[in-house]
């Protein structure tokens, strides 16, 4: 075997990236480990026997008293039955994911319920907006918070309505801003040190994507989602990604609809409403 990827952060935490079926260009889910010896593991996201096998051999020398999955998505929850079978942990997860995936969680978890480890504690907030379920983790101690896909250290966040949801996005992004942390560990790519900025940064984007959709859609009259990814990623965008990108412009434009700037007819296409 291999030297085993143990990457030590700091303050109880650690990071195991295992090898998924992700969104490119991210090939990894961080596996996150909360706790110095008794621990929490989040996101044992691998389908594969030999990453499997990899993370149960780095576990070897600590008590997993816990499986925690941040959503349903199947790069983050794919390894929990196999982990659960060599290590006896309980699995633990909100109750809408839950009601997404296949096999059953032994523990629900809810906004504000706490999680306690030899390094500290975490408290749970509900971040729908991504994916229904969503939750992340917050060490206030350590100004720490696990962001499960809210963000990413490499690649984008997708949002694919109707589980995707800008609105619920935003308002879980700012939520988690106004926490101030001064640290992210996504699923997905390196640990963000300017956890402020980037979550404003997340935030603006969102908003000027949604106001130069407007725009176009103002531009156009009336539009498919599609039609609208094509005027606005044009050549950035390779044609096989155009209908994910479309995909995204509904997210903006279902937003636009909710807050009565767009309306859209039983064609699923859109128009900007007369203000
Ligand atoms: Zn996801």
């Amino acid at each position: 075997m291999t030297v085993p990827d143990f990457q030590f952060i700091t303050d109880g935490v650690r990071c195991i990236p295992v090898r998924t079926p992700t969104l490119p260009p991210a090939t990894h889910t961080n596996v996150w480990i909360l706790g110095e010896h008794h621990v929490t593991v989040v996101d044992p996201g691998s389908p594969y026997p030999d990453e499997q096998e990899r993370l149960d051999y780095i576990l070897e020398t600590v008590l997993v008293e816990r499986i925690v999955l941040t959503h349903h998505h199947a790069d983050h929850i794919s390894g929990a039955i196999a982990l659960k079978s060599t290590t006896g942990a309980r699995i633990a997860a909100h109750p809408l994911t839950q009601q997404r995936i296949d096999f059953d969680v032994d523990d629900t978890l809810t906004e504000d319920d706490v999680l306690a480890t030899d390094a500290g504690f975490w408290r749970v907030f509900h971040t729908p907006g991504h994916a229904s379920g969503h939750i992340c983790l917050h060490n206030p101690g350590i100004s720490t918070l696990v962001m499960g896909d809210m963000v990413a250290g490499i690649g984008t966040i997708l949002l694919d309505p109707p589980e995707g949801d800008l609105g619920l996005y935003l308002h879980s992004l700012n939520l988690l801003r106004d926490l101030q942390p001064k640290r992210l560990l996504p699923a997905h790519g390196p640990v963000i040190d300017n956890a402020v900025g980037c979550l404003n940064e997340y935030i603006n984007h969102r908003h000027t994507r949604t106001e130069q959709i407007a725009k176009s859609l103002a531009e156009i009259g009336t539009a498919s989602p599609l039609t609208i990814a094509n005027r606005i990623y044009g050549t950035q965008v390779p044609d096989a990604f155009m209908p994910v990108a479309a995909r995204q412009v509904l997210t903006h434009l279902n937003w636009l609809v909710a807050q009565n700037r767009a309306v859209v007819d039983n064609n699923k296409q859109f128009s900007a409403k007369e203000s």
